[in-house]
């Protein structure tokens, strides 16, 4: 039985081919499967009986499914713990903004890159996802979306997992999110965020898809990256910005940094004058995300007056910054903190 989800209407011309079933039959499959959120083939009323009868012999159409789902108490942010036919699991965030409906995806299952103030390094990384498994996630939180008329207009690729590491299969999942027939969603709403996989970055601005490129900085300088973020040793700090004003410069966008505050760690006014010497005149804008606890670590988040003179001091030196707004935390939004808990579980046989 092969599965099709995350077929786009090439491949499943290909597959359909060799059962004579004509090509345009493959548009409106995929019509039921992505618009309609249809994944029986009973239920395509479209295509004759025997038709569906034959499909439903040798294809399956199997998205993730449902492990686990939390909302917030302000229902702005639900989180999902979703799962693959191999028993493997990710985290997935839907975030309700004022401008649309945002999914944070996951691109890997877990995650090797060991940044010291990141939930999903903690167990390690299990697989990389496979472009239609990316898809599904998006897919998955899409169908919620349908039940209240909503759709899913924005995606960022800041879940678990280091896209740049999976990056062959996150460039076709953002083809088959952009594919009109499949999501449809504009290139100009996504965001794919990397801990600094420097090559790669330029690899990426050769695909020349009008994407946002986030870039998790986290520290000013090599010492303290080195601290917070192994990946900082193979592509120090110097060799990352440059990368990101020559992705500025070529693409015409503003790279956003991605800068997580931590108590006395990397929030204090001598690294935002660092930072802000960093990204002179740079087409850039500053993330500041005071941090998520995370239990396991001892990492805590700065007082609202270090949060507002960590930001005053970029302004002051003509840096576009803002600080996130803070969703979720009563979810556990940090990336990987729902998963850990449940492959902990799972192990235990509980
Ligand atoms: S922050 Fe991103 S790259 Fe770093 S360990 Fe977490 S998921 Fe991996």
């Amino acid at each position: 039985m092969t599965n099709i989800f995350g077929y786009d209407i090439e491949k499943l011309n290909d597959v359909f081919k060799e059962f004579n079933i004509p090509t345009y039959r493959s548009k409106q499959i995929a019509d039921w499967i992505y618009n309609k959120g249809k994944t029986s083939f009973s239920e395509m009323t479209n295509l004759s009986k025997d038709l569906r009868e034959n499909l439903a012999k040798s294809f399956e159409i199997k998205p993730p499914v449902l492990i686990k789902r939390l909302n917030s108490n302000d229902k702005e942010t639900s989180k999902f713990l979703l799962e693959f036919e191999d028993k493997i699991s990710v985290e997935t965030v839907l975030m309700r903004k004022n401008y649309g409906n945002s999914v944070c995806v996951s691109t890997e299952a877990g995650c090797n890159m060991g940044c010291a103030f990141c939930a999903s390094t903690l167990l390690g990384k299990s697989r990389s996802l496979k472009a239609e498994e990316m898809l599904g996630e998006v897919y998955y939180v899409n169908s919620e979306l349908k039940k209240e008329n909503k759709n899913v207009t924005h995606l960022v690729l800041m879940g678990s997992g280091e896209p740049l590491m999976n990056y062959d299969e996150v460039i076709k999942f953002l083809h088959l999110s952009h594919d009109e027939n499949i999501m449809g969603i504009s290139y100009r709403n996504i965001t794919l965020s990397t801990s600094g996989v420097v090559p790669n970055i330029y690899r990426l601005m050769e695909e020349n898809l009008p994407i946002t490129l986030s870039i998790s900085l986290h520290a000013p300088n090599d010492k303290i990256r080195n601290a917070l973020m192994p990946i900082n040793k193979k592509y120090p700090i110097k060799d990352l910005i440059t990368a990101g004003k020559f992705y500025g410069d070529k693409t015409k966008r503003r790279v956003t940094y991605e800068y997580i505050l931590i108590d006395n760690i990397n929030d204090g006014k001598t690294e935002a004058k660092e930072l802000a010497v960093l990204l002179k005149n740079q087409l850039a804008h500053v993330n500041i995300i005071p941090i998520n606890p995370v239990k396991e670590r001892k990492f805590f988040r700065p007082s609202e007056e270090k949060i507002n003179a960590f930001l005053y001091c970029l302004e002051r030196e003509n840096i576009s910054a803002t600080v996130r707004k803070e969703m979720g935390t009563d979810v556990n939004a940090a990336c990987g903190q729902l998963r850990n808990r449940y492959v902990k579980n799972t192990k235990k046989g509980e």
